[in-house]
């Protein structure tokens, strides 16, 4: 780790030694530095400063983490002193004393790195208490139950979370007295057994660290703000910053929160609560959260009891709910963006605790950027910039038939919408085995989730729970990562010792398939009907506003026309990509295309070509049909021919199957002589079975011999390296036939459509190009052939001619190459191949995972475009391109021309377009404004 001194301590002069600041009060903090405060303390500080009820507190800096480490695990010399005196501050503003036996000040130690890592780190509640002080408590509260309910909370926090000790041991002991005590909820525990078991956590404690829990209050926090240090590099918080990128220029260390405890457990009128101030899986514009009366914390998260929904407040505790109304619109003007909250309720006094910017996902968050906009909060750049393009493909998630008749088996809460059918799994490790190993689609069923699931979360298709609200763990978690939750399926019981479950009658185990839907929180046996959703108002003006903004065209991959009539209407402005093997390989096509690659000669290569060429005719037109005039890039034939013959063994296991249908044949024709020799009288019968028998067997031969052929000519076409092979222009340079065949059928299709008075726009493009002679030689093929189609049709067709890029070395020659090539088309799936010379099923299959973990490559360069060598051979290209001719087309059609980062680097290099699969367009086309706004801002975007 490196030593950066804080800046204030550098600038002293060296003779005398000012401590650095490490730490900084509520009412003093930089609210707008969060690496240096953490998210939850730079609002804290702004939420104090903006004048909302925050109880009084300090934020400990990121940076003092980072000297802990730096130090070998010690607080830094200076901040005892700088914490004391803090903490007098606190003691002033309270009223109240630090280990003061008769008016006690409480505190919470909490975590809080730059960016929120919900439930990675630990927070220490009710800290201060000890065997007088609690006494003390009770006594300024006047409610005893309340006083060691809160010791209890904090001895059991402070033994799980400062010294290690297995929290399942206060559960448990917990959950024992309730049962003892016939009590569902804790709040059914009376003072006395909150005493009872205030002695029994702290006999757990003694007996697991061999001392009793420190009784002196500094100590306590002390121990407890190393502790939260700590957690910093502890397995889960790595875990979760390496799952999700997080790396050190995001967040560096976590900060430490000292605040004074306000109480939600105390008397009638106490709660705790978590709001958003708009729905975050819907948007709507209205307060959304639960709370919960009588608790404290994390109650609420951990899904202890069901919580309520905040409306209910209204009835309850009505200036509390409306001083909530004004603080959510305090806040929203303030940060201009959706606030997550977290309050407090004591004694019928609102105290805000917590804000952060909401987790939404893409349909909340489309629709509050619409909102914002109109309410005159943000501009639609801003509006553009805080959508995350790559959760766009959220909405391509599925969602139940609206026509399905299956009635639900149960009902829980949607808090994260979408549909997921899959088979149910009861916990996280398995769920990850049965997805991993088995490709199973899995339904991670369970009372409540934690933490410690999230590998489960990754791996399951939907999330199904039978505790907690909408604000619980797996809903958060959930809704961040764009899966179908369910939470608060009291209707379900969990069987966990049989590892089985029960909806009413039905019992279900590992395995069962279920169906969830995270927007009506309906649960179904098996499998349901799903149904693509359509674009909402929402996202057609969003995308509307994103074209606006973006200079880089958006353009589709795809076969067909139906998938290219699709990509039309989710905003494709063309087709990038169309491959023609898709024509070949079709039920009606494939016989006579393999009888062509069986030919023996061009001439009977030709023959059975000109039999293919109607069919391929009518396939161009009817995509250049749907097209309307849009732009339709052609690949001629680009696959190696062995990819449409049967494979040998398949061959081999047909020919064997001949060869034994060939002896029982060769009995069954010796049967009638047997007969007749045996019985004269049967001659009559006999005659007609003959006849048969020999046209079988003359079947059976000419049968054999065709597969004995097609082996033959499979063993000519087998190649050691096809990737590297006889394919891409290569085969149309060997058998030119079949690309004069392809361009006479894209050339007539066109002609034709002219003379309907349709508009068209076709591009050739020829690939894996390698050197100029080589399209010169294709587009001296293609002038043959128009002269051929216009001497026919009477029609001149105007169309592009084209290469696409992905060797090397045309990236070397795009100078020479754009002299005869119109435009350019990136094929960075190949391209990256051969950049970095490896296979991609090899790559994917054998170590790029390693690689990726060992940090050898940061991304999976077939997913991400990898900017600094793939990306620098594109640079190049798209230069020495443009030199020899200047407006040279050029787009890109590889995979991750639907990924924002790279779309944003093929904006910064100067593309034309970007095209992509059709599920990627609204990405992509969210992506490219996004890249173009940042550029207008000067905002340094992806560059080689
Ligand atoms: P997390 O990062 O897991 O949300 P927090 O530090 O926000 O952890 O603490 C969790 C909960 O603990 C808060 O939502 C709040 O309910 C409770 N809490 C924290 N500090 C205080 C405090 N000073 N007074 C009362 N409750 C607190
Ligand atoms: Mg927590
Ligand atoms: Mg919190």
């Amino acid at each position: 780790m490196t030593t950066q001194k804080s800046p204030n301590y550098a600038a002293e002069p060296k003779t005398i030694k000012i401590p650095p600041v490490y730490l900084y009060l509520f009412s003093e903090g930089d609210g707008k530095n969060k690496k240096l405060l953490g998210g939850k303390g730079a609002g804290l500080c702004e939420m104090t400063q903006i004048g909302l009820p925050v109880p009084p507190g300090f934020v400990i800096t990121t940076q003092t983490c980072l000297e802990y480490f730096d130090g070998g695990f010690k607080l830094p010399e200076g901040l005892a002193d700088q914490v004391r005196q803090a903490m007098s501050q606190l003691e002033k503003s309270m009223n109240l004393g630090f280990g003061d036996s008769e008016k006690p000040l409480l505190v919470s130690i909490r975590s809080g790195a730059a960016i929120s890592m919900p439930g990675m780190m630990d927070t220490v509640l009710n800290l201060g208490l000890n065997d007088e002080t609690v006494r003390g408590l009770i006594k300024r509260s006047g409610d005893e139950r309340f006083g060691w309910d809160s010791y209890r909370r904090f001895i059991s926090l402070f033994g799980e979370i400062v010294l290690k000790i297995n929290s399942d041991l206060f559960k448990n002991a917990m959950e024992a007295l309730k049962k003892e005590r016939n009590a569902t909820y804790d709040t059914t525990l009376s003072s006395f057994d909150l005493h009872g078991l205030v002695e029994t956590f702290k006999r757990i404690i003694e007996d697991n660290v061999g001392k009793p829990i420190p009784n002196d209050p500094y100590e306590q926090l002390f121990m407890a703000i190393e502790a939260v240090f700590a957690s910093w590099n502890g397995k889960r918080a790595v875990d979760y910053r390496r799952e999700f990128k997080i790396t050190p220029e995001i967040a560096n260390g976590t900060a430490v929160n000292v605040q004074a405890m306000v109480f939600g457990n105390v008397g009638e009128h106490s709660a705790t609560g978590v709001v958003f101030t708009r729905n975050p899986s819907t948007g709507e514009n209205v307060l959304f959260g639960d709370y919960l009366e009588r608790a404290q914390g994390e109650d609420i998260v951990a899904g202890i009891r069901t919580p309520k929904p905040i409306f209910e407040m209204k009835q309850v505790m009505p200036e509390v709910h409306g001083e909530l109304l004004k603080v959510r619109e305090t806040l929203e003007t303030h940060f201009r963006e959706i606030q997550d909250m977290e309050f407090t309720v004591e004694n019928g006094k609102l105290f805000m605790l917590q804000t952060r910017s909401a987790k939404m996902n893409i349909a909340a968050g489309m629709k509050t950027s619409v909102d914002l906009v109109n309410e005159g909060l943000i501009t639609k750049e801003q509006a553009l910039m805080r959508l995350d393009a790559t959760q766009l493909t959220q909405l391509m998630y599925s969602q139940i038939d609206p026509e399905n008749k299956t009635p639900p088996v149960t009902v829980g809460l949607g808090v994260s919408p979408g549909a997921a059918s899959g088979e149910v799994v009861f916990d996280a490790d398995e769920a990850e085995r049965q997805s991993k190993t088995h490709g199973k689609k899995i339904i991670l069923l369970r009372e409540q989730t934690k933490p410690e699931d999230i590998h489960g979360f990754f791996a399951a298709q939907g999330i199904l729970t039978t505790v907690g609200g909408k604000t619980s763990h797996a809903a958060v978690v959930a809704r961040g990562m764009g899966k179908p939750c369910v939470t608060g399926a009291g209707g379900i019981k969990i069987n966990s010792v049989e590892e089985s479950a029960t909806i009413g009658d039905h019992k279900i185990i590992q395995g069962d398939v279920i169906t969830i839907d995270g927007t009506s929180g309906k649960v179904w046996l098996g499998e349901v009907s799903m149904v693509e959703p359509e674009f909402s108002k929402d996202m057609n003006t969003i995308l509307k506003w994103a074209d606006e903004f973006r200079r880089l065209g958006v353009r589709t991959n795809v076969d067909t026309p139906s998938d290219a009539a699709k990509a039309l209407r989710f905003g494709a402005e063309g087709i990038g990509l169309c491959r023609t093997e898709r024509m070949f390989n079709a039920a009606d096509r494939i016989g006579i295309f393999q009888e062509m690659i069986l030919a023996d000669s061009p001439e009977d290569r030709a023959a059975t070509l000109r039999r293919l060429q109607p069919l391929q005719k009518e396939d161009f037109k009817a995509m250049l049909r749907v097209m309307q005039g849009f732009p339709v890039t052609i690949r001629l034939l680009d696959p190696p021919l062995h990819e449409f013959l049967p494979s040998e063994e398949e061959i081999q296991r047909q020919i064997d199957m001949l060869q034994k249908s060939k002896v029982a044949l060769d009995n069954v024709c010796r049967l009638p002589k047997i007969l007749r020799t045996l019985d004269p009288q049967l001659e009559p019968f006999l005659t007609g079975d003959q006849q048969m028998l020999n046209s079988l067997a003359r079947l059976q031969k000419s049968e054999l011999d065709k597969k004995l052929e097609t082996l033959q000519k499979i063993r000519v076409l087998k190649e050691v390296n096809p990737m590297l092979g006889h394919r891409g222009v290569r085969l149309g340079i060997t058998y030119p036939e079949i690309y004069e065949t392809q361009v006479e059928a894209i050339l007539e299709a066109a002609a034709e459509l002219i003379k309907e008075t349709v508009a068209v726009k076709v591009e050739i493009m020829v690939p894996n190009v390698c050197t100029a002679e080589e399209l010169k030689r294709v587009e001296e093929l293609i002038k043959r052939v128009e002269q051929r189609v216009t001497e026919k049709t009477g029609v001149v067709v105007p169309y592009k001619f084209g290469s696409m890029i992905e060797v090397v070395r045309a990236c070397m020659r795009a100078g020479k190459l754009a002299e005869m090539a119109e435009f350019f088309s990136f094929g960075t799936n190949d391209l990256t191949q051969a950049t970095f010379s490896f296979s991609r099923e090899d790559a994917e299959n054998k170590f790029l995972p390693l690689y990726n973990q060992l940090k050898i490559l940061q991304d999976n360069p077939f997913e991400i475009l990898d900017v600094k060598g793939v990306g620098r051979l594109m640079s190049i290209t798209v230069e020495w391109g443009r030199r020899s001719r200047p407006d040279l087309e050029i787009g890109i059609c590889g995979e991750q021309g639907g990924e924002p980062s790279s779309i944003e680097f093929c904006h910064a290099i100067g593309l034309d377009y970007v095209s992509c699969s059709p599920y990627r367009i609204s990405i992509a086309r969210l992506a490219a404004a996004q890249a173009a706004i940042k550029e207008k801002k000067g905002v340094h975007g992806k560059t080689v």
